[in-house]
Parts: structure tokens; C-alpha cells; sequence
């Protein structure tokens, strides 16, 4: 079961989204959506449960069939919060010895096709294949993103919570951010505050310090910060309520050794500037990509931005839309992502910039507002 604390969500929204979800499966020609425990179950009735070899699945039939969470008996307590009756769901319970495929099998008759969630183990994967017999396997991740991308007001909100409490974070770093100290000595001094500033946990925190911020995601590791080294900070978890931050920070500890730090520093930052200022309802998600990659690539540091300039983010930290060459999606309001390009340069230094932003009306809004300039610490 997750460790986090359950949260009553309103049963009139996850009622709107079940329905929603069973009519773009419809739309996308599948019988049923298996859910698994995570992030999509979530969204769908708010727990997001546990996987493991035992199968845990919400049913959810396209057409007229009642959906039902198949739960293992010893399980079903972790689901107690969620107002099953009110979203109309059944709850079938198993118990080791019985056949939970069977179950599945049982209420959805003889699929055509049916989708499993993007996370769902090959070890259920498979036994639905054979309990299943002909029915056509397809993943459920491109039927829920359609719903889980465009997020409403309340969703924001928190986003936008999440994101003042990680500006708290940054805002702080010079307590900790010292010469003479460890990566992963910074690193759990960062991840006690990101559950101090109101977070349920800390989820990742990167102190890429000297050569090690030239590596995108370095965790922490044993290296002790110099004066004058550049710091790559990336950091982020979730709420209580589920929906996470994510942001990052470049800061110098004492005067950068590099000579050439601020000039390519001033680099990046026109690059994510720009990029989050080509946000806005009509422009696709490569549109974006390019505006911060040509300002990067213009001035010759275009082999060194070597990942995509963004990524979704809501109830997972990594989601739909990707801010990715290739992805001709076009924004629309509700829509939530980071923008974060770097510069990587390979045993020296690396930097990054990264804003989680929202598509509105008619532009864009920032969830982070640390100032973006290269933050110089005392040493
Ligand atoms: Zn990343
Ligand atoms: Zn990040
Ligand atoms: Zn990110």
C-alpha cells in the first residue's frame, strides 16, 4: 500500500474521470481498461494502491459493464477510503489459491481488445494473455494521458502549491550549500527541508557539484564541494495530495574557478527564457524544444544540451506532454511541464535551468519564481 496519507477526493470528479476514461477507450477502440496500482489508478479513484506479484486491476469495461477493482482479500483494506459505492464500483476480492485472471476473464466475456496500464509487470502482462485468449493487448497510457494532461483548476492548484514549496527550498540553500562538505551531506540536509517546506516526501535530489553537474542526473555522491565549483541543484517530491514539484537551480560556491561560467551561464538562461516564452494554447511541444535549443545551439553549445527540454508533470513526476523534437502535440490551456535545458560540459561543469510552467488561456504562467541568474553563495 502507498505510505501516504489517504485523501478524500470528491466523488463527483472521479466519477466525471472514470467516465471519461471508459469513453476514450471506447473512442480508441478497446473493450476495457486493467488498471493498475500507481499513478492512473490514482487519478481514476484516488489510491493509488500497491503492485506486486499479487494481481491488484480496476476493471473498467468500455461499454455497459460495471467496473470492478480485483483486489487480493488481504489488500482491500488500503481501498477503504475510496467511496467505491459512489463511483459505482464493485469490489471483488481474491484469495491465494483462486485464479484472479479467471476473475478479470469472468467479467469482461470475450474482448476484442483490451489495454493495460503503461506500469502494469510482465508477470500480469502475460497471464491476461493467456486468460485472455485472443483479445489484442494495447497499452492504456495513451487513452488516460488524454485525460490525465489536461488538468482543471484544482489540479493547478496544487501544482502550484508544489511549486512555491520547492521555491522555499531554494530559497534556502545557502544554509547548506557549503565548501567542505559532501554532495550527500547537502543532499539529506535538502530532502529533510523539502518535507519541512510541505512536501510527503522527498523524491529526488541532485547535487551535481564541479564535473559531476556535467551528468544530467547525478544523484549525490561522496565528492566534497570546492570553492569556486559550480552546482547543478535539482530537487523535487510530491504533496500530500500527490501532485509534484520539480526544480532546478544553478549556484556557485564563492566566485565560479571557470573563467568562461558567466558567459555561457547568460547562455542558458536566454535559452530557457525564451523557451518559456513561446508557451501559449496553439504552439506544439517541439515548437518549444526549438526555441530554447537554437539559442543554445547558436551560440555553439548545441552538442552539450543533451536531453529534451521538458517533461509533464502532475501526479508522476515524468508524464505527458513531453517538451521533445518529434512531438508535434499542440499546447492547449491545463496542460503543466517543466522547461529545463543545460549545457553539459563533460568533466568540467554542467547547468540547468528548470521552471515547471502551465498552458493558460492565452499564454503561460511559472510555478517556480526563484530569480534565475547564476546564484553566487558566500564560501
Ligand atoms: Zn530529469
Ligand atoms: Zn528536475
Ligand atoms: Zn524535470
Amino acid at each position: 500500500m502507498s505510505s501516504r496519507p489517504p485523501q478524500t477526493l470528491d466523488p463527483a470528479i472521479l466519477r466525471t474521470r472514470l467516465d471519461r476514461a471508459r469513453g476514450a477507450a471506447a473512442d480508441a477502440g478497446t473493450d476495457a481498461l486493467l488498471i493498475a496500482p500507481g499513478s492512473d489508478l490514482r487519478y481514476l479513484i484516488g489510491e493509488a494502491g500497491g503492485s506486486f506479484e499479487r494481481l491488484t486491476t480496476l476493471v473498467l469495461p468500455a461499454g455497459g459493464g460495471v467496473p470492478a477493482l480485483v483486489v487480493p482479500k488481504l489488500e482491500a483494506p488500503g481501498y477503504a477510503h475510496v467511496p467505491m459505492g459512489e463511483l459505482g464500483i464493485e469490489v471483488v476480492t481474491w484469495v491465494d489459491g483462486d485464479d484472479p485472471y479467471r476473475i478479470v476473464a469472468g467479467r469482461l466475456g470475450k474482448p476484442g481488445r483490451v489495454a493495460v496500464s503503461d506500469n502494469t509487470i510482465a508477470l500480469h502482462v502475460l497471464a491476461f494473455r493467456a486468460a485472455l485468449g485472443d483479445a489484442e493487448q494495447t497499452l492504456a497510457g495513451p487513452v488516460v494521458r488524454e485525460l490525465r494532461m489536461r488538468k482543471d483548476a484544482a489540479e493547478i492548484d496544487a501544482l502550484r502549491r508544489a511549486g512555491v514549496a520547492i521555491d522555499r527550498v531554494h530559497a534556502r540553500m545557502g544554509e547548506w550549500l557549503r565548501p567542505g562538505r559532501t554532495e550527500a551531506e547537502v543532499g539529506a540536509d535538502i530532502a529533510a527541508a523539502i518535507v519541512e517546506e510541505g512536501h510527503a516526501h522527498a523524491d529526488f535530489v541532485i547535487v551535481g557539484s564541479g564535473p559531476n553537474g556535467a551528468s544530467p542526473h547525478h544523484d549525490v555522491s561522496g565528492r566534497v564541494i570546492e570553492p569556486g565549483d559550480v552546482v547543478v541543484i535539482d530537487i523535487g517530491g510530491p504533496l500530500p495530495e500527490g501532485y509534484n514539484s520539480d526544480s532546478t537551480r544553478t549556484y556557485a560556491v564563492g566566485e565560479p574557478r571557470d573563467a568562461d561560467v558567466a558567459g555561457t551561464y547568460e547562455v542558458l538562461r536566454r535559452a530557457q527564457r525564451a523557451a518559456v516564452g513561446a508557451v501559449r494554447p496553439g504552439v506544439t511541444a517541439q515548437d518549444v524544444d526549438a526555441a530554447a535549443r537554437r539559442v543554445i545551439a547558436e551560440a555553439g553549445f548545441g552538442e552539450y544540451f543533451i536531453h529534451r527540454t521538458g517533461h509533464g508533470i502532475g501526479l508522476d513526476v515524468h508524464e505527458e506532454p513531453y517538451i521533445v523534437g518529434g512531438n508535434d502535440l499542440t499546447l492547449e490551456p491545463g496542460m503543466a511541464f517543466s522547461v529545463e535545458p543545460g549545457i553539459y560540459l563533460p568533466d568540467r561543469w554542467g547547468a540547468r535551468i528548470e521552471d515547471i510552467v502551465v498552458v493558460t488561456a492565452d499564454g503561460v504562467e511559472a510555478l517556480n519564481n526563484r530569480p534565475h541568474e547564476l546564484v553566487v553563495l558566500e564560501s
